[in-house]
């Protein structure tokens, strides 16, 4: 367990260098990035000792990265998943250093993807290199390049390496911490659903001076929005499943708002404890509008506007039945015989429930609890990763993390804790070690 702090201090300029490489999968990246970050963790697993190491190259996706380390005959396979896609920093003067140039202050480790989710490819390569690329279990690593744009070639990468999916145990490298220096387990993730809707109420535009009797598209569209949540804010579609906690962390609400940054007096939405808003519930945000600018209106009643929506959903909830409650509730709320129309966005993700009482779970969360010196918090997460649910029907599915709200993932500033990324490391190492020889054999 301790070789492995030596190897990831080893790696650590290594692992920098990947943290240099601006590999933005969605809109406004630069594919080029992407794969030359692909072919650098390529050369940084192999460095580490790891085997089979390739550069897969879905058709019309972006690259990933698939490796081994063969622990001996006969011994358990687990699958380590992380991504090497990370979103746009936005504007670079906004940060205290620049996002893609790798900066400590403090114990923290500050740059974009360095919590969502390079990390995963230091833990990786630290495992193997620990044990001189022979584990005492057999290591398969995925790193995919498509995470933050919803994990397309996902279903193609698990086709064309079917041993990944065969794993007895699959390690999702991608969870958060509730706090820095206390480990977290995610026992959920909700599934998630994006859509347009388009109210449309005339052929054209037409003179506001008809207002008060002809309806305008922007007030229609305004009234369907408000019928998505009730009074106290909880979505009010339904249809739309609302999950039960089982053992989770309930969460601290107000520690929510503080972390989210929300102003004096703003209060939280939904019912129930955090586990139950955020985690297991639904919960429905306007994402965008199609709009006209407020400098270039006029006198003119407008005859259509659109929305797009993001439906985070229940993590039992099937993808296509909540598809139904959505466009029913959106047709069925429209106000003065509006035309609706509601169209989803191919990329669905489905949410994942994990066994908050299995025995793959409470050996990581000994472990983690061991190196940490604090116990593992389970948490109902309320993003979602694709990988979780495509996973689970496979074997059981174990994500720890180092995002915590300190983190800032996604946003300006991001960072991990290098302290956490070490012990991580160290549970990991913990829990594979017993996985390989359990106690009383
Ligand atoms: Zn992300």
């Amino acid at each position: 367990v301790s070789s492995v702090t030596a190897a990831l201090a080893a790696q650590r300029p290594a692992w920098e260098a990947l943290l240099r490489i601006p590999s933005v999968s969605g809109p406004g990246g630069d594919p080029g990035e992407v794969a030359a970050s692909a072919r650098a963790i390529a050369e940084f697993l192999r460095a580490a000792g790891a085997e089979h190491v390739e550069v897969l190259e879905p058709p019309g996706g972006l690259p990933a990265v698939v490796a081994q380390a063969a622990g001996p005959p006969g011994a358990p396979a687990v699958l380590l998943y992380g991504h090497h896609d990370v979103v746009l920093p936005g504007p670079p003067e906004a940060w205290t250093s620049p996002p893609f140039e790798p900066t400590v202050r403090g114990i923290r480790l500050y740059g974009r993807g360095t919590a969502d989710c390079k990390w995963s490819i230091a833990v990786m390569a630290a495992l193997v290199a620990a044990h001189g690329g022979r584990p005492p279990v057999t290591l398969r690593l995925l790193v995919e390049g498509e995470e933050e744009v919803g994990s397309a070639s996902l279903p193609w990468i698990l086709g064309e390496r079917p041993e990944l999916a065969g794993s007895d145990v699959f390690v999702i490298l991608d969870g958060a911490n509730p706090r820095t220096g206390t480990p977290g387990l995610a026992t959920s993730f909700r599934g998630r659903l994006t859509c347009v809707v388009d109210v449309r109420v005339l052929r054209g535009p037409v003179h506001s001076g008809a207002g008060g009797v002809v309806p305008d598209a922007l007030a229609v569209l305004v009234r369907l929005l408000a019928s998505l949540h009730d009074e106290d804010g909880a979505v009010a579609v339904p249809g739309l499943l609302r999950g039960r906690p089982a053992g989770e962390d309930p969460g601290d609400l107000g520690a929510v708002l503080a972390d989210a940054g929300a102003l004096p007096g703003v209060r939280v939405t939904g019912r129930g404890t955090v586990a139950e808003r955020r985690g297991l519930g639904p919960a429905i945000s306007v994402l965008g509008m199609d709009v006209p600018a407020i400098e270039d209106s006029t006198h003119v009643l407008h005859p259509a506007a659109r929305a797009r929506l993001e439906v985070r959903l229940a993590p039992e909830q099937p993808l296509a039945d909540a598809q139904t409650a959505v466009e029913g509730h959106l047709r069925r709320q429209a106000a003065f015989g509006a035309h609706v129309i509601v169209g989803f966005d191919s990329r669905a993700v489905a949410g994942f429930r994990g066994d908050p009482r299995g025995v793959h779970l409470s050996a990581l969360a000994a472990a983690l609890t061991a190196e940490f010196g604090r116990g593992a918090v389970l948490s109902a997460e309320g993003g979602s990763v694709p990988a979780a649910g495509m996973l689970a029907a496979h074997g059981p599915v174990l994500v720890p993390g180092l995002a915590e709200p300190e983190a800032r993932e996604h946003g300006v500033d991001e960072s991990i804790s290098l302290a956490d990324l070490d012990a991580l490391t160290r549970g990991l190492a913990r829990y594979l070690d017993g996985l390989a020889s359990p106690a009383g054999s």
